[in-house]
């Protein structure tokens, strides 16, 4: 699999455009999904077939063979060997093309020929669920959106400078129309991505939403470039450990410098390690709170942490020191919870913020279960920490472990679902507890 970028967005959002201009300076290969339905739409237009009726339409989908062709920088649309790049553009086929793709056998055809394409090339891919469905991995995910009106004058300008006669109204109206049906499909439906980065171009020139993307992809590259770094796992050797020992003792002494710390609980600690491992969750309040759980644990605990930050050197040093385990958010990341189960096997710390972000309650962001399955899963306790305090220089800087809480009342075959569910409830609120204490 070559380096994706996956955009979605709705129509009128300049996805088009963007892309193919992206994919030309990044040396990517542009896939303009719309003109594979688009290609499906005109082949049932010429077949006489009405789109309600599902069962001809996938009669014609089986006759369907679409090829993207790249000509002198155009890209030329081929439907069974016929050049229709323009033909799919007109209007009768805008007319359908929404209703078309949202039939579920039109849709797993062309994801499937979609996910092939990526199979031996780097690519950018653009269209409606490409970021939720067809590449919910893809190395860097964007939602281009715009308001509807901007959306609208932008078409109506497109039209009338190819002389295509039409009214404003009527150009908001149908752009309204695409954009409900996008929305509401049953199959394959246009939304944000939890994870998507958002690039709202309303106010922003072509030029500037270029800039802004290609500074996201370029960071992606870097990042993918450092993945087999960013995965190595370092042994754990005398002058590793060394190291570490000191870089503790050095972080421990800016910390006290900086603020008046409280810790208490921690007989909790040794409490939970009666039988082996355990892991720690706490709520996640900025960058200082893991670092200081770690160093002032006479424990070595290593932490879970989001996988790009490890792009920068001085974060990657660090997080090898302290075994980070790195993270990809808002994906199932098997990688990562391997690892997890792997050292809570070998009888390590986890350290999880089951907020998965900074301030996620304050957010109303989902707490995550993460942390719940992997302590049923493996049979270990949770001891649960608050952490609080104004972070501002010379005040006080409290970490409170609780008494470890045992979840395997929480293991029920068949409910493991309803099980995480209650087990990260009953965490959260023990966090809460403990944070609450100190305010
Ligand atoms: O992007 P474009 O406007 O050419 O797409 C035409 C239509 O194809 C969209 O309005 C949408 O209904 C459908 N489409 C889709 N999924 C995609 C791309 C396009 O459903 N990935």
């Amino acid at each position: 699999m070559g380096f994706i970028v996956a955009i979605d967005g709705p129509a009128g959002s300049g996805k088009g455009t963007v892309t193919s201009i992206i994919a030309k300076k990044m040396k990517l290969n542009s896939i303009d999904t719309g003109a594979m339905y688009r290609c499906v739409a005109l082949a049932c237009l010429r077949n006489n077939v009405d789109i309600n009726d599902t069962e001809k339409v996938k009669e014609v989908l089986e006759t369907v063979n679409i090829e993207l062709l790249k000509e002198k920088d155009n890209l030329i649309v081929k439907l069974n060997g016929e050049d229709v790049s323009k033909e799919i553009r007109d209007n009768p086929v805008n007319k359908i093309v929404s209703q078309v793709s949202a039939i579920r056998e039109v849709r797993e055809k062309l994801v499937e020929l979609q996910r092939k394409m990526a199979e031996t090339q780097d690519i950018i891919m653009e269209g409606r669920d490409i970021t939720t469905v067809v590449f919910p991995n893809a190395d860097v995910k964007i939602y281009l959106d715009a308001d509807v009106e901007e959306r609208a004058k932008r078409r109506f300008a497109q039209n009338q400078s190819k002389n295509i006669e039409c009214n404003f109204e009527e150009v908001l109206e149908e752009m309204k129309k695409r954009d409900e049906n996008d929305m509401n499909k049953p199959f394959g439906a246009l939304k944000k991505a939890d994870d998507a980065i958002l690039v709202d171009s309303t106010h922003l020139t072509q030029k500037q939403t270029i800039k802004e993307i290609e500074k996201i992809i370029k960071r992606a590259q870097k990042v993918k470039k450092l993945e087999p770094e960013i995965y190595r796992e370092r042994p754990e050797t005398k002058w590793k450990i060394f190291v570490r020992t000191i870089t503790k003792g050095f972080l421990r002494t800016l910390y006290r410098i900086a603020f008046r710390m409280r810790i208490s609980g921690e007989e909790n600690k040794t409490k939970a390690a009666e039988n082996g491992g355990y892991i720690i969750c706490a709520n996640h309040v900025n960058f200082l709170d893991a670092v200081a759980v770690v160093v002032f644990s006479k424990e070595k605990i290593r932490f879970i942490g989001k996988y790009d930050l490890a792009r920068v050197g001085i974060i990657r040093w660090l997080e090898h020191l302290f075994d980070v385990i790195p993270i990809k958010r808002n994906t199932q990341d098997l990688e990562a919870m391997k690892r997890c189960l792997k050292a809570l096997k070998n009888k390590e710390i986890l350290g999880i913020f089951p907020e998965g972000t900074r301030r996620g309650m304050e957010k109303n962001q989902k707490v995550k279960n993460g942390a719940a399955f992997m302590a049923i899963r493996s049979g270990v306790p949770v001891v649960p920490v608050g952490i609080s305090g104004t972070f501002k220089p010379f005040s006080k800087f409290y970490i409170t472990y609780g008494e470890p809480i045992d979840l395997s009342k929480y293991k029920v075959k068949g409910q493991e679902k309803e099980g995480q569910e209650q087990a990260t409830k009953e965490i959260m609120d023990n966090i809460i507890m403990l944070t609450n204490k100190n305010k």
